[in-house]
């Protein structure tokens, strides 16, 4: 298929690449590198081994993504372009409208131009909010506790509404939204990786510059929390079989109509003292660490359920905590700066 792919150069997009080209897939990329480097898509291609398109512009500058739509002529859209950090989304909530929703819509009227019904978006496990049952089902509640989570939220909704009227026109569009858990680990080259700007927020990240000494300890925010060793569980997913869920995504999109939601995680909970004990094992050494106190807002665990991805996709995590971690400081500890180095 021909995919236009917004925020490609970011993280999760660079992995998905990397598994589109693979499958043969023709990608075009859209990315202002707000938080990417373009090296990254430079690494894509010497990893997959063939060229693709990319393309310089804010989703947001809907006369200049639609042109290039028009151009490609997209079977179906990734949408992973936004902006994903939580305390900056409370900090600036007009911005993280701007772009989450305001970005969603800009590209849903380039889509239109181009005549492109398909797309495939980047949704987080945020939307859920506090957790009335776990794990979380893709029935479970939507109550976002933060700007960004809430961004999300409006977003699904919009494509939601949009793939709806599309149905009722006689234009069956389909929207597949992905509820991701907590994405890491990196591509098993150690080429390309997360490469956050400024003092990571996240645990993973935080945890890679402890260990190469750029961070001078891990601050474990809480060992009070009603879990069996006091500290925040989470479901972490290998960034890679995050990327190949995209690319069943986009085989389901091709024959689905409306909306469909899944859950992308293992279902699988890993505390922080637990994932401390493994980060160091790949690492070589036992990684500083102090208890702080909780962070505002944080979750005692999150975990999902992930039978429908299963189920429908036909997509499962392969990839377990020892994969995710040794990936993660491969890439880690030959690029200590990121693609910067
Ligand atoms: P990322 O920041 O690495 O990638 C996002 C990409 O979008 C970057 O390359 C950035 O430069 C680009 N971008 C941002 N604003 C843009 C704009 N206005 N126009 C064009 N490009 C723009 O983040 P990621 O971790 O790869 O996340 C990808 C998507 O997945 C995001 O939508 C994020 O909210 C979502 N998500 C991420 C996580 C996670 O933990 N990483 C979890 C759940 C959901
Ligand atoms: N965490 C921590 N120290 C850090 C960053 C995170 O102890 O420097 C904990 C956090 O409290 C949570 C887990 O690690 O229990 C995962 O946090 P992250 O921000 O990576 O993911 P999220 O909370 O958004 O799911």
């Amino acid at each position: 298929m021909r995919v236009l792919v917004t925020g490609g150069a970011g993280y999760i997009g660079s992995h998905t690449l990397v598994e589109l080209l693979s499958a043969g897939h023709e990608v075009c990329v859209i990315d202002n590198h707000a938080n990417s480097s373009p090296e990254a898509l430079v690494r894509v291609a010497g990893i997959a081994g063939r060229d693709l398109g990319s393309h310089v512009l804010d989703i947001r500058d809907t006369a200049a993504l639609a042109a290039v739509a028009q151009g490609f002529r997209p079977d179906a859209v990734i949408h992973f372009a936004g902006l994903k950090a939580v305390g900056e989304g409370e900090e600036n909530p007009l911005a993280y409208y701007e772009v989450n929703v305001g970005g969603t819509l800009s590209l849903l009227r380039a889509m239109e131009a181009a005549g492109c019904g398909r797309i495939i978006f980047s949704s987080s496990a945020t939307v859920y909010g506090m957790p009335q049952y776990l794990p979380y089902d893709e029935d479970h509640p939507l109550a976002p506790v933060s700007v960004y989570g809430r961004t999300k939220r409006q977003a699904e909704d919009i494509l939601r509404d949009w793939a709806a009227a599309r149905g009722r026109a006689g234009a069956p569009a389909a929207a597949i939204l992905l509820r991701y858990f907590n994405p890491t680990g990196a591509h098993e080259s150690g080429r390309i990786g997360e490469d956050p700007r400024g003092e990571p927020q996240n645990l993973m990240p935080y945890l890679a510059q402890v260990a190469t000494g750029r961070r001078a300890a891990l601050r474990i925010f809480g060992d009070d929390w009603p879990t069996p060793d006091g500290t925040g569980i989470r479901d972490y997913i290998h960034v890679v079989d995050l990327a190949r869920a995209h690319v069943a995504a986009l085989e389901r999109a091709a024959q689905a109509t409306g909306t469909e939601v899944y859950n992308i995680g293992t279902g699988r909970g890993v505390s922080v003292r637990e994932m401390l004990a493994a980060f160091s094992r790949a690492a070589g050494r036992a990684l500083p660490h102090e208890i702080a106190p909780r962070r505002p807002g944080d979750l005692a665990e999150s975990r999902a359920a992930c039978a429908r991805a299963a189920e429908v996709l036909g997509w499962r995590a392969e990839y377990g905590l020892t994969e995710m971690v040794e990936s993660l400081w491969r890439w880690q500890s030959a690029n200590p700066d990121g693609y910067g180095g």
